[in-house]
């Protein structure tokens, strides 16, 4: 690996978002916990109450995404023993075009808590910490396994989003449009952690 990637990796960025269940119940707290515990930074936090168009912004829009929303989806339904047609569609793009709707409703229906959160591998830390999309899934230790017991089948017979806690970006290219969507340069902050120096012990 290259030295530039090892320092870019360093100082990678992520964006996470407490979601209206997560605040609701009170858990902000428990995910900051969580993440500054592991040793990664929080470089900028704010609560706000999200409008449609924002959401709207916020999600891909392109069909790789929609039609993995409805893959997953599927595959939820079939471990379960549950018929896809009780959806309405079976067509994986349509599924994905429902359930970005139902996160409309879901992500504007009270305020939200969002951070940027900077250190080595945040993004891929940060989705581990998360866990599966699906909470049902997700194992226990993670925000989604430990806090929820939602599952797209009961989501979706009640025409709504997974109520999973908190959002996390994928990747770091996801990582880079939310951040630059959420947060303008002047609100993320660059500062020493006092326990960096935990990657100099052996050095
Ligand atoms: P993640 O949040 O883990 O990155 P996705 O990007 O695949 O997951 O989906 C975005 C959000 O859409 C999920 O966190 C969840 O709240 C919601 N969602 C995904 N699939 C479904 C589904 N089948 N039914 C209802 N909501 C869903
Ligand atoms: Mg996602």
């Amino acid at each position: 690996m290259s030295e530039t990637n090892m320092a870019l990796i360093e100082k990678e960025r992520t964006y996470l978002m407490v979601k209206p269940d997560g605040v609701k119940r009170g858990l902000t707290g428990e995910v900051i916990t969580r993440i500054e515990r592991c040793g990664l930074k929080i470089v900028a936090l704010k609560m706000f109450w999200a409008t449609r168009e924002q959401i709207n912004e916020h999600y891909p829009k392109d069909d790789a995404w929609l039609m993995r929303i409805g893959e997953k989806t599927k595959v939820n339904y079939d471990k379960y023993g549950l018929d896809i047609k009780t959806l309405g569609t079976e067509d994986n793009k349509e599924i994905g075009l429902m359930v970005r709707g139902w996160l409309l409703d879901y992500l504007t229906s009270a305020p939200m808590v969002k951070m940027v959160i900077e250190g080595p591998h945040a993004v891929d830390l940060v989705r581990k910490m998360a866990g599966n999309t699906i909470p049902a899934q997700a194992e226990m230790g993670t925000i989604r396994g430990d806090f929820s017991v939602d599952s797209a089948a009961f989501a979706n017979r009640d025409k709504r989003a997974i109520f999973n806690v908190v959002h996390a970006s994928e990747t770091p290219e996801e990582a880079k449009h939310e951040i630059g969507f959420w947060f303008s340069p002047e609100e993320i902050f660059d500062f020493e952690k006092t326990d960096n120096s935990i990657y100099k012990v052996v050095a």
